[in-house]
């Protein structure tokens, strides 16, 4: 065993099943491993590494900040969250951020908007609905809000006022809203939940549904946000418009941030106090990710991750593998699922043969790749995950 494995082992708690590769060093969409090893990573960090690894732009945007101070506390103004905070509610078209560190404190950022406005404007309405199979975090209240059984064994007491409608069945979620309910969460897509992709109808019947019941509709575009489907969010897609959307991820260019974009509606019951952070809107991480949205929010390269997506989607479903049952997504979130729950063995066998993949369901793979993937490197991964299938009986 290695050093860093045996460390690994003694000093960090047991939670991740980590794979057998150690990385030096990234460039792009590639990852350079310790056993000399190109490796192709088409899950970007989790979809995080929007502009792949080692981004000069990214790194110069984090030196210059560096240079200045890592960190102020949030009693004084920064420019570097302001002009972050700019750019996205140009591109979002309404709203004010409120920064955070992660994807589950954003959501519990929307969570308690929507509380305080249930309060003060709908006679004390707190439920939440969000969807079955849905993912939204892994703090307790962002836990009770996912929709997976298998995230809520050891939760118990589950934090209360949440409820799971069926995705895409509008009928489902018609029979769960009461007076008490404030908000509807949803993911456009269901990406941990083995990329699911959200109708157009039910969207809009669903933003339909808020209108006329004066509930919030808050989107989660953790992972769909930031020009990954090929719009910057992905609800954009549905001519809809939610009061809240949470996004993280890819936020901060590479390091911890996130944040809610609240319209007046919502925003409106949240005054001085009642949400702070000691770290949130850290001014590296807005500089960083500024540099990164910089980059993929032009127009060109948003359409270029539209062709992009298909292109991956298209040259997936002419593997032509009799164990290839579906492929599904939208832009460049793409998913394969298999006949038979091969997921975790395709994902592996991929790994040796140099393509970083992940596996969300036992049945199904998930694409993730860097936005500035191109052809080429769409061509190569899809080969490897070729070459993977006809190795798997
Ligand atoms: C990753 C993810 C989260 C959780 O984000 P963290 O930063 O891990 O807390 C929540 N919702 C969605 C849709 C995600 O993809």
């Amino acid at each position: 065993m290695s050093l860093i494995k045996e460390k690994d082992k003694k000093y960090i708690a047991n939670t991740f099943n980590r794979y057998n590769v150690e990385f030096l060093r990234g460039k792009g969409a590639f990852l350079y491993g310790k056993d000399g090893k190109e490796y192709i990573d088409m899950v970007a960090g989790v979809a995080v590494s929007l502009l792949g690894y080692n981004d000069e732009s990214i790194n110069a945007a984090i030196i210059k900040q560096t240079a200045r101070y890592t960190h102020l506390s949030n009693w004084f103004y920064s420019d570097a969250q302001v002009n972050l905070a700019e750019m996205l509610v140009k591109l979002n078209g309404w709203g004010k951020v409120f920064y955070v560190n992660s994807g589950a404190e954003a959501t519990e950022v929307a969570i308690k908007i929507a509380r305080k406005w249930g309060m003060l404007h709908k006679k004390g309405a707190f439920e939440i609905i969000s969807m079955k199979n849905s993912f939204h975090g892994r703090t307790i209240n962002a836990l009770s809000a996912t929709g997976q059984e298998k995230f809520h064994k050891y939760l118990n007491p589950k934090a209360p006022g949440y409820k799971h409608a069926v995705f895409n069945d509008i009928k489902d979620i018609e029979k769960l809203v009461t007076s008490k309910t404030a908000a509807v969460l949803i993911e456009p897509v269901q990406c941990e939940g083995g990329v699911h992709v959200a109708e157009k109808k039910y969207m809009k019947a669903l933003a339909a549904l808020c209108r006329r019941k004066n509930i919030l509709l808050i989107a989660d575009e953790i992972q769909t946000g930031l020009g990954r489907t090929g719009k910057f969010f992905a609800y954009m897609h549905y001519g809809i418009r939610p009061d809240i959307v949470v996004a993280a991820k890819g936020l901060g260019g590479g390091l911890p941030l996130s944040c809610v974009i609240g319209g007046e509606k919502a925003l409106s019951v949240y005054s001085v106090g009642d949400h702070g952070t000691t770290m949130g809107g850290n001014p590296v991480a807005c500089a960083a990710g500024l540099a990164a949205i910089k980059k993929v929010s032009s127009p060109k390269m948003m359409k270029e991750i539209s062709k992009k997506g298909g292109y991956l989607a298209g040259r997936l479903a002419c593997l032509h593998s009799d164990r290839v049952k579906e492929v599904r997504g939208l832009g460049l979130i793409v998913g394969v699922e298999f006949d038979t729950d091969i997921g975790a063995e395709v994902t592996k066998k991929s790994l040796e043969r140099g393509l970083i993949i992940n596996c969300p369901k036992p049945n199904v793979i998930r694409l993730v790749p860097p936005l500035v993937i191109n052809k080429n490197q769409m061509d190569r991964a899809v080969l490897i995950l070729k070459k993977v299938l006809d190795g798997i009986n």
